[in-house]
């Protein structure tokens, strides 16, 4: 069985992917620097219990040299009391004195009523001093240094309190502080995270209200240039991309339902002329050869708007294969060779490229077809169709020139249009050239017309060339 996933938002998971990554690493540098200050706290207690036992052993000896052991002692009250006196009482500082055999010849401070007996590793010789903790009876333990002095040992302690105090004090500041750290940078960080999340509600909430009747709306752009920003951008790019064949296909729905309704009103009013009164048998014959006609001519209208919704659909790229250019335009020239004869022009084929692209040589064919016939169609009698084409720089440039009148440059832009007939009188469907630049614009290339007034006109199709490897 499956679990149901929870469903949580990015926000949400992003905050708290964040808050747990932070509360690890803050935790880790916390513990690390609570041991290290309190190492050093404890290191500095020790130090302070190390230089007063020795400032005491040092007069002690000093002393000394004077007199015996014994003698030193009445001087040796005197002084510890006076340090007693100038001592930090928050130390709690405790000084015995004890002879070679342990015995506690003098006790003051925090020693004075209890004993904290002497190691015996110190007593037997073994070392000559012994820092260690010692309890007296306190919640906090002391700390004792014992050093071996001329006829006997002398005995420092200091408590502990302060300096666990102080220990404590920064663990505190820790456990305080680092719930507040978290709870900030967690709302800190949801703002932020709600801050730049907010242009993907914003895109979702525009592609809801999208559908196909209202695709000139745009996703919000903030113009910051992130990468929310670019996929608004991206997205309002596509949008318009499908707007525009959108409203292609729109236009041609229209345009095609027209160019049907006229041939199929022709076909309807020459059987309702023909219904409308006795006709004798000769008539029939007469009358269905118009029919006829327009039938076919109705046919050849949809067939091409078949062609052109075929290749605005694209190539297959899996059913691309390599075409050799020279032998289609070639077969495409003899087949229009008769009709060139019969309109009494010249049709003038060559030099062509021995170029290879990557496509479907019928769709091609289709291409120069509608080029060529174009051309003879109108170029006046006498005139000149010539064909050729050379290849250069990854790219094969095949041309259809005519001597024919020319197309008029306001009109140039719009030739390539659905149902666009520029002032032609000719039998046409106006959809010869947009197969042919959807042909083209299907194997990656292009199509340009040139035209001025009298100097006829030439179609030129770019076309990519297959790698060198690809050969036919
Ligand atoms: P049609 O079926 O009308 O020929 P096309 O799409 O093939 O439709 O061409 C669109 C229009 O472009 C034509 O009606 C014509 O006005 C113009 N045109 C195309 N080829 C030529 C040409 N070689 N010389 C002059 N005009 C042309």
């Amino acid at each position: 069985m499956e679990w149901p996933r929870a469903r949580a938002s990015i926000g949400v998971k992003l905050l708290l992917g964040y808050t747990a990554v932070l509360s690890i690493s803050v935790s880790i540098i916390a513990a690390f620097v609570y041991t290290q200050v309190a190492h050093r706290i404890n290191r500095d207690a020790r130090l302070l219990l190390e230089v007063q036992a020795q400032d005491l052993a040092e007069a002690y000896r000093g002393r000394l040299e004077d007199g015996e052991p014994a003698q030193v002692l009445p001087w040796l009250q005197e002084h510890v009391q006076r340090l007693l006196r100038n001592a930090d009482p928050s130390l709690r500082l405790g000084i015995a004195f004890a002879s070679e055999s342990g015995e506690m010849l003098l006790r003051a401070g925090s020693l004075r009523d209890v004993e904290v007996p002497l190691s015996t590793s110190l007593l037997e010789g073994e070392r000559d001093s012994a820092l260690r903790a010692v309890n007296l009876g306190d919640e906090f333990a002391y700390l004792s240094q014992a050093l071996r002095v001329p006829g006997g040992f002398i005995q420092v302690v200091i408590h502990t309190e302060r300096y666990a105090e102080n220990i404590a004090h920064i663990r505190d500041v820790f456990l305080l502080s680092l719930p507040l750290l978290l709870l900030l940078t967690a709302s800190g960080g949801w703002l932020l995270v709600r801050g730049s999340l907010r242009p993907i509600a914003r895109i979702t909430q525009t592609a809801r209200r999208i559908s196909g009747s209202n695709l000139e709306e745009s996703v919000p752009v903030t113009g910051s240039g992130d990468e929310l920003d670019q996929l608004a951008t991206t997205l309002n790019e596509m949008l318009a991309r499908i707007h525009d064949s959108v409203e292609r296909m729109r236009r041609f729905n229209a345009n095609a339902a027209h160019e049907l309704r006229t041939p199929l009103t022709a076909i309807s009013s020459q059987i309702e002329v023909t219904l409308a009164k006795q006709r004798s048998a000769e008539e029939y014959p007469e009358v269905m050869r118009g029919v006829l006609e327009t039938v076919r001519a109705l046919a050849d209208s949809v067939d091409a708007m078949l062609r052109l919704a075929r290749s605005e659909a694209g190539l297959d790229p899996d059913h691309r294969v390599a075409v050799a250019l020279a032998p289609v335009v070639g077969t495409v020239c003899e087949f229009f060779e008769p009709l060139a004869d019969e309109s009494e022009l010249r049709l003038e084929v060559g030099p062509l490229p021995r170029a290879v692209v990557l496509g479907d040589a019928e769709w091609l064919h289709q291409l120069f077809s509608n080029l060529v016939a174009n051309a003879i169609k109108y170029t006046p009698a006498g005139g000149v169709v010539s064909v050729g084409g050379e290849a250069e720089g990854g790219w094969a440039r095949l041309w259809v020139r005519d001597s024919g009148a020319g197309i008029p440059p306001e009109a140039l832009d719009r030739i390539f249009e659905r149902y666009s007939r520029v002032g032609s009188t000719h039998a046409g469907f106006g959809l010869g050239l947009p197969i042919a630049l959807e042909i083209a614009k299907a194997h990656g290339g292009q199509i340009e017309a040139a035209s001025g007034p009298d100097s006829g006109t030439t179609f030129t199709v770019w076309l990519p060339l297959a790698a060198p490897e690809v050969r036919p």
